[in-house]
């Protein structure tokens, strides 16, 4: 990796690579959710025999005729209206032509010229602040092609057409990234907002969100550059690592005097590398036309409305509204809506209960102990085995200052693990905070007797209160409280 030269701006926020920009535009495809196909009623089950959710539609037999599936249709007006787009009421299907062994028909319905949803945007939060707003080009609707199994069988390829049919929603972005980490954030952004409408699952690992990412590097205010695109990243570490090379090698071509070829390219994730594939592909190449077996798709305004009214809220507003109704931070409002499931979980926490429960507070738990605990074990938050209700006591023995911040700890491990009452798990195991002062004086004068020394050092700096602290808060099991114990400490010890 070379080294920036040390009298380059440094400015914290430079995203340049050694003076060069990156800049990043994506076509993600995202699987449909619906029950059947785009064009037919097969279902779109994930992980059936090969072969068995395929009906003559999607094997391409002579004279079978598309039907367009009503609900793929609602989810893409559904997608573009949770993206902040232009729907466009009447949009075209074209057959983009190619062969290849698991794409029967010889083509791929697709739409081209007239897609279903025009522009829009998605704002992306990063970590240090600053909000990008990435501009959507468009989405469309298209079939998925079915699979090649090529180490199945020593002697052929096989094909599955399980696959072969999906509805798939391609949406396009404007060249408006400008790193690697924008790029990650910006998909994470994506399926967020996906997964709250309910229109893709947003499951990398199943293929049902990936992404094609197209690359290219300039001087600051220098037009674009010629782009690379690398194809089918099926993960957010995987798009994040092959940006981050693709640049380089771009950049290192262009300073050793070359010039960039528009080439379509692979990542390869065990070399962390990408390779040539084939030459860039142009429109005409795919001999585009509108499919003759396929009426125009036209959209009456009314269900567009009904759409736009039955959409659930959606992450910028609900984040919006948890910095606004519960004093948040943008940080916290944020991690907390990134799942639909966990601002849910979050909302009944503070809602519980008799009183309002401190915001803050439940923030805290939620996105430390109890998201922390999960990803340890790999559970979704819909699984818990801490409900709302057990975290809610919890924390209002927090505020009733019947446990301390570290008992509590303890109690949300029991509960995690057996389950049970944490009110009666406290009492049973004799676990309240000890706050009454004879219980507590004993404790602190054992302690101070048997260190005088370190009462002298107390009296020249009384900072070094705080291991006589520490000390109480063990001898009482973690159960003394801490507030009181202080009070106690520099009363007698006369600081
Ligand atoms: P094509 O039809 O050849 O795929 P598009 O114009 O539809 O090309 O662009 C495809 C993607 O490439 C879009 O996401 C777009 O933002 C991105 N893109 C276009 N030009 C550049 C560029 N110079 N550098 C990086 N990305 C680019
Ligand atoms: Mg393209």
């Amino acid at each position: 990796m070379m080294k920036r030269p040390m009298d380059a701006p440094t400015h914290k926020k430079s995203k340049l690579i050694d003076g060069w920009e990156v800049v990043i535009g994506m076509e993600v495809h995202a699987q449909v959710t619906s029950k059947a196909k785009l064009f037919s009623g097969a279902s779109t089950a994930f992980g059936g025999e090969p072969n068995s959710h395929v009906s003559l539609v999607d094997a391409a037999a002579p004279g079978m005729l598309p039907v367009i599936n009503a609900e793929c249709v609602r989810q893409a007006v559904r997608t573009g209206i949770g993206l902040k787009a232009r729907i466009n009421l009447k949009s075209v299907f074209d057959r983009k032509n190619y062969f290849y062994p698991d794409l029967p028909q010889g083509y791929q319905i697709s739409q081209y010229k007239s897609p279903i949803v025009g522009e829009g945007e998605v704002l992306v939060d990063m970590p240090d602040g600053e909000t990008v707003r990435v501009g959507i080009e468009r989405l469309h609707l298209e079939q998925d092609a079915g699979k090649s199994l090529h180490d199945q069988n020593a002697a052929m390829s096989l094909v599955d057409l399980n696959r072969s049919g999906v509805g798939l929603m391609e949406i396009v972005t404007k060249p408006d990234l400008r790193s690697a980490d924008e790029a990650k954030a910006f998909l994470g952004k994506l399926r967020t907002i996906l997964r709250y409408l309910g229109t893709c699952d947003g499951d990398m690992e199943k293929g049902n969100l990936r992404a094609d990412v197209n690359v290219s590097v300039r001087k600051p205010g220098a037009s674009l550059g010629t782009r690379c695109e690398i194809k089918n990243l099926n993960s957010i570490r995987f798009i994040g690592q092959a940006i981050e090379h693709e640049a380089r090698r771009q950049i290192e071509i262009i300073e050793d005097g070359g010039a960039i070829e528009q080439k379509t390219r692979l990542f390869d994730p065990d070399k962390g590398e990408t390779r040539s594939m084939r030459s860039k592909e142009e429109a005409h190449d795919y001999r585009y036309f509108p499919d003759p077996d396929l009426l125009p798709l036209e959209l009456s305004p009314s269900l567009v409305a009904d759409l736009q009214a039955h959409l659930p809220e959606l992450p910028d507003e609900k984040k919006a509204r948890f910095m606004r109704y519960y004093a948040l931070s943008g940080y916290d409002a944020g991690v907390l809506v990134a799942e639909r499931a966990t601002a849910a979980f979050f909302e009944a926490l503070i809602n519980g209960g008799e009183g309002k429960r401190d915001p803050k507070l439940a923030a805290n738990w939620v996105i430390n102990e109890l998201t922390g605990r999960l990803n340890k074990e790999g559970k979704d938050i819909t699984a818990s085995p801490v409900s709302d209700a057990q975290l809610g006591a919890v924390l209002d023995l927090i505020a009733e200052g019947t446990i301390s911040g570290k008992i509590a700890k303890d109690v949300f491990e029991i509960v995690w693990n057996e389950g049970g009452d944490p009110r009666a798990i406290v009492e049973a195991r004799g676990l309240e905070q000890v706050s009454d002062l004879a219980a507590l004086e004993k404790l602190v004068d054992g302690i101070i007797t048997a260190n005088p020394d370190k009462v002298g050092d107390v009296r020249g700096n009384p900072k070094a209160l705080g291991w006589f602290v520490g000390q109480v808060m063990k001898a009482s099991g973690g159960k003394a409280n801490p507030q009181a114990v202080n009070d106690l400490l520099k009363k007698r010890i006369g600081v």
